[in-house]
């Protein structure tokens, strides 16, 4: 079943244009409970990775498996993200154990499907997974939306618009940062779903500022007003991939398209 958010409530270019040269793309992936398969677009695996590599560990927890966070097919989402040269599969694990200082310790890989082979099978998360660290397997329903910055709004926009922000939401009950920038939930592209000062990364190698990969939000709702809630799913439960980030926080990875190794970081708030 496809998932389509509905349009946002208010004409939001109309009312606040200083946004629309700032407009970007991104793909929610909508995940939903079910049973992936390797060649599927999963959350929660599980993944094509050959049986001829090991599967990868934690540095910080030597012999301990990650686990399966994304999958994405190349060919499964609309032609947002650049993949790398020779690659359709992108490949996001993180280790969900307690860690000092960090909540996940993740790893991004871009693969080519067509050089798996032989699939090695997921093993098991550790027993010792923090609660809400390993996301439950889900079939995605990728779909495109518009978005526009919410926290990454600089400093002069905030103060030409919050006025105009404060009386849209007295008329209309739409708040721009929940309501109407950055989707909730899973996304590639688009604007991190920062709920508090953006810490946006520089590459380490050549240090240029790196740009926004993957969104991992802990949900997809965001309050009772159902703005980002698909039309399909008004009105009923969903069985997402029940992952709670620091409460209803999330993980932002981030990589520099620039360097021929793909440098990835990431950062988390709630
Ligand atoms: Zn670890
Ligand atoms: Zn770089």
């Amino acid at each position: 079943m496809t998932r389509r958010t509905p349009p946002r409530p208010v004409d939001v270019e109309e009312l606040f244009p200083e946004v629309a040269p700032l407009r970007r793309e991104a793909v929610r992936l909508h995940p939903r409970a079910g049973r992936p398969m390797p060649g599927d677009s999963s959350v929660g695996g599980p993944l094509l990775w050959p049986a001829a590599e090991p599967w990868p560990e934690c540095p910080r927890h030597p012999g301990s498996p990650m686990v399966a966070v994304v999958q994405v097919h190349r060919g499964d989402v609309p032609d947002l993200v650049p993949f790398p040269a020779g690659r359709d599969v992108l490949q996001v694990l993180w280790c969900p154990r307690p860690h000092e200082g960090q909540w996940v310790v993740p790893l991004v890989h871009w693969r080519s499907a067509g050089e798996v082979g032989e699939v090695r099978p997921m093993p098991p998360a550790p027993v010792d997974a923090v609660y809400g660290h390993v996301p439950r397997p889900c079939v995605v329903h990728p779909e495109l939306v518009t978005e526009y910055p919410s926290w990454d709004l600089s400093d002069e926009l905030w103060d030409s618009l919050d006025a105009r922000f404060e009386r849209v939401e007295e008329e209309t009950g739409w708040n721009y940062q929940d309501h109407l920038s950055t989707a909730p939930g899973i996304k590639l592209g688009g604007y991190p779903g920062w709920s508090q000062e953006p810490q946006w990364p520089d590459c380490p190698s050549c240090g240029a500022p790196m740009d926004h990969l993957l969104t991992v939000e802990s949900t997809e709702d965001h309050g009772p007003e159902q703005a980002w809630t698909p039309v399909e799913d008004r009105d009923r439960r969903r069985e997402g991939a029940v992952l709670s980030l620091g409460g209803l926080g999330g993980v932002y990875l981030f990589e520099c398209r620039t360097c021929p190794d793909r440098p990835f970081a990431h950062r988390y708030d709630s």
